[in-house]
């Protein structure tokens, strides 16, 4: 089953998953994430916690302050996020504090997913800020990344 995907969304899902694909160099979880304002790519980043030894330096929080630099505000509302892996509880709270309107992203985490999978954070209507979710987008690739890295270190 897979839904229509928007051009813009798969081709930023493209770009998240060959940033992916380059963490595993430094030792770094496989994670891509791309910020897209009207279809053009505005912010990239990949998960850089090995790498950096922050502990804050998932793929998410990267592009997301790319983004907001590279905009000159941390209002990041007529924003897309694209990422490979469903967002975890503290990315999911840096989109909230970005006011990113929409968020894709690829393979579910069953484990610590916070869109949807353990939490729901960004469709909270407790929250004072939502985001429109569109998840599973390309959710093999982003998955297959993953899994051949954990074997690898197996
Ligand atoms: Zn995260």
């Amino acid at each position: 089953m897979s839904l229509p995907v928007p051009a813009a969304d798969d081709a930023a899902m493209t770009r998240a998953l060959e940033l992916a694909a380059s963490a595993p160099a430094h030792g770094d979880v496989p994670v891509g994430a791309v910020v897209t304002r009207a279809g053009e790519v505005i912010g990239e980043g990949r998960n850089l916690r090995e790498r950096d030894g922050d502990p804050l330096a998932h793929a998410e929080i990267v592009a997301l302050r790319a983004a907001a630099s590279a905009l000159g505000s941390w209002n990041l509302e007529d924003c897309t996020l694209v990422v490979t892996l469903e967002p975890c509880v503290m990315c999911a709270g840096a989109i909230l504090q970005t006011r990113v309107g929409r968020v894709v992203f690829g393979a579910w985490d069953e484990k610590a997913g916070a869109a949807g999978s353990v939490h729901d954070l960004l469709r909270d209507r407790r929250m004072p800020h939502r985001a429109e979710v569109l998840g599973g987008v390309r959710a093999e690739e982003g998955a297959t990344l993953l899994r051949a890295f954990f074997d690898e270190k197996r």
